[in-house]
């Protein structure tokens, strides 16, 4: 088909419908520091994994926030778990905690269905 230069691009929006936030209530009931994250990136700058790969938690606290589990899914066993970000945290957030709960919930729920 003649595409005259042009493509159709996804849409990027972000339909909270189609998403499923399952996994953030998982870890919201059991770490109540995850709710008040405000996704400074403190963590992220002072990461070890992300000193070396594209790893961010701050961008994966973003994505179980809005219910787009599946990109966090792998990712997050990237975590060392060493703690840093934890010492780093302007807001008291329990980052290594919320990383444990969170892979127990991908555990506990292996297939994202709502
Ligand atoms: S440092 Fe704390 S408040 Fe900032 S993005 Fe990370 S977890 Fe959220
Ligand atoms: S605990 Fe995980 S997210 Fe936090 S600094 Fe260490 S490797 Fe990074």
């Amino acid at each position: 088909m003649e595409r005259f230069g042009f493509a159709i691009s996804k849409g990027r929006q972000i339909d909270y419908d189609a998403n499923s936030r399952h996994i953030a209530g998982y870890i919201s009931e059991r770490e109540p520091s995850f709710r008040v994250c405000i996704e400074c990136g403190c963590c992220a700058a002072t990461c070890t994994t992300g000193n070396f790969t594209s790893f961010s938690l701050r961008e994966l606290h973003i994505l179980l926030k809005r219910g787009e589990n599946e990109s966090v899914r792998e990712n997050i066993k990237k975590c060392m778990l060493c703690g840093k970000c934890t010492l780093v945290c302007p807001r008291g957030v329990n980052t290594r905690n919320v990383v444990t709960l969170a892979r127990q919930a991908f555990q506990k729920f292996p297939a994202d269905a709502v």
